[in-house]
């Protein structure tokens, strides 16, 4: 625990140079940006007469993100879709379609606003909420995060094109995060559009349709023609009923940011998704180190209003700054409150950045210990190497390792050198990067390096099976 001489004494409210003026009086030469640690920081505050209390993460993130959101009457919400595909197969225009197909004529002037986020109405009656971003880039970011946006992953795969690299990419992202998936087979109104070829393309990576025998829903759409789009939306709905999405509306906000901006005539303007609770003008409100008053909400069809539900997007004026995309939001009692949360958070957020600068890095073993899921524990991996039989063969030897408490989940396992993607992907699931025989990109090692996520290299597989059972039997050490 350190902090530095100028973030003491804001927090007391006092002038850093009297602060370095007591250390001098101990002998102590510094400047406001050093680093001190807690115990020097509480002798120092109460040298000047504050009351020093050390709060704990659990004090100040106690009663946020309670993600069992047990207590209250839990209302059915709409499903939050993320659209993901390859290059040029058709998902903005899929967004566009579907979003100008809503818009009731005669709806505030039918204007539609671009705010990161949508909710259009199914030919079932019931809601979908779309996420305006498209691609495996922003879902991984946000996951990376810790954000749980999107219930539903979208797959557009162009009829006349097939399953591409970012389409087999999208496949990972939304397995690795969970999300349950629908086949949109776009541009049918192509004469070269091959609907039958992609069904047993997807094949291969383990996407099988219903139509093949299997369980995920595919829809033949037109982007272009606007066709079938109900049919799509039937289908979310469908798939939405499945997963029995439930929330409590009457609680506190919680939600995620998707979009923040700095707007020149309005501040700081960031869109939210309200995951669970109402949020209202007046609530006050923190997203990571940000923290303001609601003074406004407008909704993606650009009118004010007073109050936004779960699965509802909104943006949300009255920020002091502007918070990330990513950075989840609470409504917290009070402006007090609201301070300390975000002043602690800052201060973390140093923390882990001056580790980070002197190269202190998540080791195997670290990570095995983070990772935490309920029962059983699964040590995530991204694994590379230079011939495929290897590849299987590492991939066999690690499944076999696991046990009914901890166990290795292989996000990804494939041929030829670590890239960039293969890093995005270790980093939204928190996982390690395994190189067998290959080695990483130049831009991966910076993004990996940049991202904290350590890659591991091999040439024994017998050296790799049993450092990664060493970094296992540690999860099953009981925590002291
Ligand atoms: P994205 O990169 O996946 O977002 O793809 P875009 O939505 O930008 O579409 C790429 C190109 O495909 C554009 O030229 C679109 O006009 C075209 N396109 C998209 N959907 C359809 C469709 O259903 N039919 C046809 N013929 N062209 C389409």
């Amino acid at each position: 625990e350190t902090i530095t001489i100028q973030e003491l004494a804001n927090r007391m409210a006092e002038r850093a140079v009297d602060v370095v003026r007591i250390l001098m009086k101990q002998g102590h030469m510094a400047k406001s940006t050093d680093l001190i640690d807690a115990d020097t920081a509480q002798l120092i505050a109460e040298e000047l007469g504050h009351t020093v209390r050390r709060v704990s993460e659990s004090d100040v993130e106690e009663g946020l993100f309670d993600s069992a959101d047990v207590e209250g009457a839990q209302s059915t919400r709409p499903p939050v879709v993320t659209i993901m595909g390859h290059v040029d197969h058709g998902k903005t225009s899929l967004l566009d379609a579907i979003r100008s197909a809503n818009v009731v004529s005669g709806e505030a002037g039918g204007i539609t606003q671009h705010i990161g986020a949508y909710q259009v109405t199914a030919p079932t009656g019931g809601k979908v909420t779309f996420i305006d971003t498209p691609g495996h880039a922003a879902f991984s970011a946000m996951r990376a995060r810790g954000a749980r946006v999107t219930d539903i992953v979208v797959l557009v795969v162009a009829a006349d094109d097939g399953v591409m690299p970012q389409t087999i990419e999208a496949i990972q992202h939304a397995k690795a995060a969970k999300v349950p998936m629908i086949v949109a087979i776009n541009k049918i109104d192509k004469p070269d559009s091959k609907p039958e070829r992609v069904r047993s393309e997807l094949l291969q990576y383990e996407v099988q349709v219903e139509s093949m025998g299997g369980e995920v829903q595919d829809v033949e759409v037109s982007a272009k023609n606007k066709t079938n789009l109900d049919g799509l939306l039937e289908s979310i709905a469908l798939q939405s009923e499945i997963l029995e999405l439930k929330a409590n509306p009457d609680r506190p906000a919680e939600g995620t940011v998707i979009e923040a901006k700095l707007d020149k005539g309005r501040g700081s303007v960031a869109t939210v998704l309200v995951q669970r609770g109402t949020l209202r003008t007046g609530d006050i409100i923190v997203a990571g180190t940000e923290f303001g008053r609601v003074r406004l909400l407008v909704s993606d069809k650009g009118e004010n209003v007073a109050e936004a539900g779960p699965s509802t997007p909104v943006e949300v004026l009255g920020f002091s700054g502007t918070p990330e995309a990513g950075d989840r939001i609470a409504v917290v009692e009070s402006e007090a409150r609201a301070r300390e949360i975000t002043s602690y958070r800052a201060h973390q957020k140093r923390e882990k950045a001056v580790a980070r600068a002197t190269g202190m890095r998540g080791s195997l073993e670290q990570m095995m210990s983070a990772a935490k899921t309920a029962g059983r524990k699964e040590f995530p991996l991204v694994i590379k190497g230079d011939v495929q039989g290897s590849v299987e063969a590492i991939g066999g030897a690690l499944e076999k390792l696991g046990n009914d408490e901890v166990g290795a989940r292989i996000l990804y396992s494939g041929v030829g050198g670590i890239t960039e993607s293969d890093v995005t992907l270790a980093e939204a699931s928190n996982a390690a990067i395994i190189g067998f025989n290959v080695r990483a990109h130049k831009e991966a090692s910076s993004a990996a390096d940049r991202a904290g996520i350590e890659i591991r290299y091999y040439n024994i597989i017998y050296d790799l099976v049993d450092d990664v059972k060493k970094a296992m039997s540690g999860l099953l050490t009981p925590e002291r």
